[in-house]
Formats: structure tokens, sequence, C-alpha cells
């Protein structure tokens, strides 16, 4: 099964991809993820990525496509992965088109997490609190000023990513404002249908 959920950041992607790992027993490619770990290692993408991702804006399609196309040509990804946080960009898209196409393979379904923004920034003070709450590090960008960046990001390059999948027909609609495990439940029913019409 191979997989793309999209949507805002706070919109819930990480947690709806966390427990799809466990159903499918498939990995989670989050770019954001590998770029703060590259951060992290100080390694040459972590280096230039460093800044822009402080300031709440997109890393270059160049930088994360690389990263992917390393990625998903790993062996724990053969059977299948879900891509959340990628991608983000049309440019990106394409590319991850092109990858696919190369190796003859499919993608299943793309789901959309729709929320209201409005409620975004909240969610995002919670989830920085929670994290501190567990002792575990809160994200730089997710103080609420850079949020409003990275919000304004996915407004202006990102959004288009879902009515591109639209298109072709590959696109699910979620309700992302429901509760977690009825965010779930929706994603589930969307894959069972893929399966019947398989
Ligand atoms: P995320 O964890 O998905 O919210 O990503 C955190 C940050 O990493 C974003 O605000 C961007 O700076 C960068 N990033 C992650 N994925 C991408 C991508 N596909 N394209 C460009 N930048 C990305």
């Amino acid at each position: 099964m191979r997989l793309i959920l999209v949507g805002p950041p706070g919109a819930g992607k990480g947690t709806q991809a966390t427990r799809l790992v466990e159903k499918y027993k498939i990995p989670q490619l989050s770019t954001g993820d590998m770029l703060r770990a590259a951060v992290a290692a100080q390694t040459p993408v972590g280096l230039k990525a460093k800044e822009v991702m402080d300031a709440g804006g997109l890393v270059s399609d160049e930088i994360v496509v690389g990263i992917i196309h390393d990625r998903i040509a790993e062996d724990d990804a053969q059977n299948g992965f879900i891509l959340d946080g990628f991608p983000r960009t049309i440019a990106q898209a394409e590319a991850l088109d092109e990858m696919l196409k190369a190796d003859n393979l499919k993608l299943d379904a793309v789901l959309e997490l729709r929320v209201d923004q409005t409620k975004l920034v909240d969610r995002i003070v919670k989830r920085a609190e929670d994290a501190k709450a567990a002792g575990q590090p809160v994200r730089k960008d997710d103080d609420p000023e850079v949020f409003k960046q990275r919000l304004d990001a996915y407004n202006r390059d990102t959004a288009v990513v879902a009515p591109f999948y639209q298109k072709i027909g590959l696109l699910s609609v979620i309700d992302g404002m429901q509760s977690i495990d009825d965010v779930s439940a929706s994603i589930e029913s969307v894959l069972e249908g893929l399966d019947e019409k398989v």
C-alpha cells in the first residue's frame, strides 16, 4: 500500500501515520522527521535546511526529492509506505510520479486531512505543552509565530497538491476535526473501499 497524507501542519498527519504503520506494517516516511535528523546530525543537507526550517519556510524541492528518492529505495519501503509531509509542492508531486513510474509502481490513495485552520494554532500550542509535560523536546517551529509562517507556506505552496491528486482520481478528503479515533475510522473506511476495488 502506497499512501500520501496531506494537510496543513498540525492537521494530525503524523498521529494518523503512526497508526497506519502499526496496522499495515509499512514505514512512515516523514520528510520533516528526516530533515530534523539531518539538522541534528549536522549533515550537509541539515546545515542547508536548518535556517529555512527554523523560519517556517520550505526546504528546496531538490533536497527533499533527493531524500525521498533514496528513502523509497530502501528495503523496508518495498512493500509500501506512508508519505507524511511530502509532496509539498507540485514539483515534488511530479518528481514522485516520475520516481514511481520508473519502478512501475502506483500510489493507492492520497488522504487529505481537512481542518479548520483557525483552530490549528490552539492545537499546536497544545502539542508543545504535551511534549513538554512528557519530557520530550518541543519543536522549535511549533512556536506560534513560526507556526503561522508554516501555515502561510502551506496555503501558498502546498494547498495545490490535493487538487493535483483529485484531478487524477486519487484523492479522498477526511474530516480532520473529528476525534483522533474517528479520523482513523474514516481513513480505514476509505482504505477498505480500496480493497474492494482491487
Ligand atoms: P513537518 O514535520 O512535516 O511539519 O516539517 C517541518 C519542516 O520541514 C517544514 O516546515 C519545512 O521547513 C521542512 N519540510 C518538511 N517536508 C518538506 C517538504 N516536502 N518540502 C519542503 N520542506 C519540507
